[in-house]
Parts: structure tokens; C-alpha cells; sequence
């Protein structure tokens, strides 16, 4: 049974703002009347609630972006003037970038400064889409005598975005910066764990100048909310992020109407450390990858492949910046906060008993601090040493705060383990070989490599999706701009 949410926890206008749905312009209650708690994962207590979308809000929803599309002001504004309500967003996502980290780091749990940083990225997502709009532009192809024939780029219609909750703010900023620049109409689905931020990112977007219908936000269940956007025929083009699983489902609602789509499913991201590497600059680098947001990011640096000679040493002085990780309640803004939910840290508890019960070497834990709210959804780092790479956690994605170390010979082994999982997000290369920079670069399988470096979630500008089952299409940077819209090759015989 849903309890009355105790209003008198809400600390800012923001989180009360937050609670309603977008749709045609306006803020609103679902059509049921029915909400659904929001709660903390500091201390799981319900501090707000949001309206529990169903197909009825979706309709809603749709036939007002489809609407905003066909009918305009949108669709027939220049691409220049498109970008600059995106500019404008970006400046007023600033202007209210304190209230916004805030929120976003109380209702997912992050530390503060990791809502911080989600705001500045968000901050150049819209700043970067916004100046972006008016240079996607098509080709003139040459053709037979007498024609001319010439390429555009045209929006799919409406677009429909479903959003996970570990980071709300920054993957809507990459999905609506996109879109939106291409003249797409959208909608979007939060996942209910974490949705005020996106609420409040329409309702700035309408500040901003962007008509009514073309961004709604309805609020709800995936499976009820999610469900009704994914596999409806109102609907021109899907972008999701979030599990393979769900992935598969969404994937499936929409080949119900032959809709095209972009998937981002996650990773078992390989960081892979050869002996002649910089060890001083990788180990806060390898040690960040999995602990950012408590482990809760698609690009994780989940698994890290350590060669022989230095693998006792490496490994080592990971486990001693492990044990000194702590994880605390998202206002300390600690090494990391709590995980999102009680099912999620359920899960990664599975996790890491299956792999202490399969024998892998727990080389270090970090721990929960002592003070930290009973009601939170605390998880204690963990490392664990010689995992197995056929093993789940070899191979699964765990979203949590869990390290597991492999030891290899040569870089034929790296590049074999580095590729040895079903997945292909992102890769991490740490040697200071010239040459073998090059070589083990070319052949991960992996949407980003990099070398010397690791990039969980940075890097607004640079192209980001996944190989094999970390999904397909491309986010972030200028190429989002040719998934969120089409080729028209327009053809004039003029004699
Ligand atoms: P999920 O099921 O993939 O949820 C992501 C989004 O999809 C949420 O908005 C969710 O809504 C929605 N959704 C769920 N079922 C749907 C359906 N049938 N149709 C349409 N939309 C649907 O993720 P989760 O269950 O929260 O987390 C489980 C695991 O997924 C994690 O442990 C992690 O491994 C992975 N994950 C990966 C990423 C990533 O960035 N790659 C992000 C999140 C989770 P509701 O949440 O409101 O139900
Ligand atoms: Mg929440």
C-alpha cells in the first residue's frame, strides 16, 4: 500500500517540483491518480513520490509529440534556432546546477560531488547538441546527366527514451541533447528508482523555449509505463540503456512495429595492465573505474588483467586502497554511497557469495561506515583475486563495487581474456610500449579503448555504445546525431 509521502521531508522547491508528469507542456498528475514512493537509498526513507504512469499516460504522451512533430512549431523551426533552445537549456541547467545535483544525489544515493559532476556533464551535453544542430548536414551524390540528387538528414518523428537510474541526468542530457537537435519530438520513461531530475530537465526545457509535446516525461513501472512507450506504434525510433535483459524485451516490443532502435546494455569492462606500465597513474585510475557510483555504471571498470611479474605487487597495493574504502550515506560525499536499492544490493550480495563459495581469493573488503543509516542499501567494496574468467563473475555484470583481478603472460592472453566475455563497452590499455599501445588497441572488441587512461562516463564528445551484447548504435559526440535521425536522398531530374 502506498503511504501518504511525509512532505514535510522535502528540503527544496526542486523536489517537489519534481513530482509530477510532463506531458504537452503541462505538469501532471497520472490519469489513475496513483503514485509511487520515492525513497532515499541513503536511508531508505521516503522523502517524495511521482505518478505512476500507465498506458493511458503513454497515449497521452505520444499523441503530444506526435503532434508537436507534425504539426509544429518544431519541426518547421531552423536547425539554428533548435540549438539555441538547447543552449539556452544548458544555461539554465547551470543556473540551477546546485539544485540539481542535490536532488539527483538524494534520490540515486550517489556522493554529492558525483551529482555534481553529473550536472556538468549535462551542462555540455545540451551546450554541445545545441551548437551541433545546425552542422549535421547531408551530401550532393553525383549522378547521371540531367539530375541532381542530394542527401538530408531528417528526424525519425518521435522518440521514445527509457532511462535507468544510475545516472539520470547525464544519459537523459545524451538521449534529449540528440535527439532533440535532429527536430525529434520525445519521450521519455525514467526508471522509477530515480526520475525526479528528469522531470525538473522538461519542465527547464519548456523555460527554455522548447514548444509544448516535444518533451514529455511520464513517470512509472517499467514494465507497466516502459512496456506501453517501448512497443508503441505512435512511437518512430527507441533508445534505451539499461540491462540486456531488458534490453531484449524492448528490442522486441519495438520489432512489433519495425522500429528502429539504439541499445546500450552495459559491460564487463577490461583494464588491462602490462608490467612496463606507469603502476603510480593506473592504480587510483583502476581503483576509480569500479568504485564511481558504487560500482553502478555500464562502463565500469569491473574486471582488471594484471601480467605475471607485476601481478603480486599490483594487486597487492589495489587490495590496500580497497581496504581503506569506505562506503557512506550520499550528504558525506564518502569514497562511495550506498547502492540504488534493496533488490540491487541483494543482487551484487549474491554476487560476491556465489564467488566466495566458488573459492576466489577475497583480497580485500572495504568497509560500510559504522554510522550509516540501518535503512540504506550499504555494500562494502570487494576485491576479489584469481576469478576464474568462465565464472558469473568473470563474465556478469555484477553493478556494484566489485573488483575482480585476473593475472596474464604476453599480449596475446590479455587481448584473449580482454575479449573473453560476451560484452564490448569500453577497455582500458596501460603499458608505455609505443607499439603495443597500437597492437592491443586494434584488437579489443570494445565501443572505447583507451590507453593510459580510463574513461568511465567522461567524455561527452566522444562516440560511446557497445560491441556483441553491451548493445548497438552509438551515443555522445557528433555520431549520436545519425542515430536520432535518417538518410532522405532526394533525386531532381531537371533535363
Ligand atoms: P533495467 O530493467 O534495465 O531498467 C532500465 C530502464 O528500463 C528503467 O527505466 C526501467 O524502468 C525500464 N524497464 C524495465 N522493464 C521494462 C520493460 N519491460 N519495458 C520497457 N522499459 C522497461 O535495469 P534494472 O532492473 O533497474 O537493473 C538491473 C540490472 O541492469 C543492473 O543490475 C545492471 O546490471 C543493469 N543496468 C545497467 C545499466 C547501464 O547503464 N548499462 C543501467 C541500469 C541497470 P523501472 O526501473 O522504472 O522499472
Ligand atoms: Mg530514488
Amino acid at each position: 500500500m502506498l503511504k501518504t509521502p511525509d512532505t514535510t521531508l522535502l528540503r527544496t522547491v526542486a523536489e517537489e517540483r519534481a513530482a509530477l508528469n510532463v506531458i504537452g507542456g503541462k505538469m501532471v498528475g497520472a490519469k489513475s491518480g496513483a503514485r509511487i514512493e520515492v525513497a532515499c537509498p541513503s536511508d531508505g526513507r521516503v522523502f517524495a513520490s511521482i505518478p505512476r504512469g500507465e498506458t493511458a499516460d503513454i497515449d497521452a504522451a505520444v499523441a503530444s509529440a506526435r503532434h508537436a512533430f507534425e504539426v509544429g512549431p518544431w519541426s518547421r523551426m531552423t536547425a539554428t534556432e533548435r540549438g539555441r533552445v538547447l543552449t539556452r537549456l544548458s544555461g539554465l541547467v547551470e543556473q540551477h546546477a546546485d539544485e540539481l545535483a542535490a536532488l539527483e544525489s538524494r534520490d540515486t544515493g550517489k556522493p554529492a560531488r558525483q551529482g555534481v559532476a553529473d550536472v556538468t556533464a549535462a551542462i555540455r551535453y545540451y551546450e554541445y547538441y545545441g551548437a551541433a544542430a545546425d552542422k549535421a548536414h547531408g551530401s550532393q551524390i553525383p549522378f547521371l546527366e540531367g539530375y541532381t540528387a542530394i542527401t538530408t538528414r531528417e528526424p525519425h518523428g518521435v522518440v521514445a527514451g527509457i532511462i535507468p537510474w544510475n545516472y539520470p541526468l547525464q544519459i537523459l542530457a545524451r538521449v534529449a541533447g540528440a535527439a532533440l537537435a535532429m527536430g525529434n519530438t520525445l519521450v521519455v520513461k525514467p526508471a522509477e528508482d530515480a526520475s525526479l531530475t528528469t522531470v525538473r530537465i522538461a519542465e527547464l526545457a519548456l523555460e527554455a523555449g522548447c514548444p509544448p509535446g516535444v518533451f514529455n516525461v511520464v513517470t512509472g513501472y517499467g514494465a507497466e509505463a516502459g512496456a506501453a512507450l517501448s512497443g508503441h506504434p505512435g512511437v518512430d525510433y527507441v533508445t534505451f540503456t539499461g540491462s540486456p535483459g531488458t534490453g531484449t524485451a524492448i528490442q522486441q516490443a519495438a520489432a512489433g512495429n519495425n522500429r528502429g532502435v539504439t541499445m546500450e546494455l552495459g559491460g564487463k569492462s577490461p583494464q588491462i595492465v602490462f608490467a612496463d606500465a606507469d603502476l603510480d597513474a593506473a592504480l587510483p585510475v583502476v581503483v576509480n573505474a569500479i568504485i564511481q557510483n558504487g560500482g553502478q555504471t555500464c562502463s565500469a571498470g569491473s574486471r582488471v588483467l594484471v601480467e605475471k611479474p607485476i601481478h603480486e605487487e599490483f594487486t597487492a597495493e589495489l587490495a590496500r586502497r580497497f581496504e581503506a574504502l569506505v562506503a557512506e550515506p550520499h550528504d558525506r560525499d564518502g569514497d562511495l554511497g550506498p547502492l540504488i536499492n534493496t533488490r540491487q544490493a541483494e543482487r551484487v550480495a549474491a554476487m560476491i557469495a556465489e564467488a566466495e563459495a566458488a573459492g576466489f581469493p577475497v583480497l580485500a573488503k572495504g568497509s560500510v561506515a559504522d554510522d550509516a543509516p540501518q535503512g540504506g542499501h550499504y555494500q562494502a567494496p570487494v576485491l576479489f583475486g584469481a576469478v576464474d574468467p568462465l565464472s558469473a563473475l568473470g563474465q556478469e555484470e555484477v553493478f556494484g563495487p566489485v573488483l575482480a583481478a585476473f593475472s596474464f603472460e604476453g599480449e596475446e592472453e590479455a587481448v584473449r581474456l580482454a575479449n573473453g566475455t560476451e560484452y564490448g563497452l569500453v577497455a582500458g590499455v596501460w603499458t608505455r610500449d609505443g607499439g603495443r599501445q597500437h597492437r592491443v588497441a586494434k584488437r579489443i572488441r570494445a565501443g572505447q579503448v583507451y590507453v593510459n587512461a580510463y574513461g568511465a562516463g567522461g567524455g561527452i564528445e566522444l562516440p560511446f555504445g557497445g560491441f556483441g551484447r553491451s548493445g548497438h548504435g552509438r551515443e555522445k559526440g557528433f555520431e549520436a546525431l545519425m542515430d536520432m535521425s535518417a538518410t532522405k536522398t532526394t533525386v531532381f531530374n531537371h533535363g
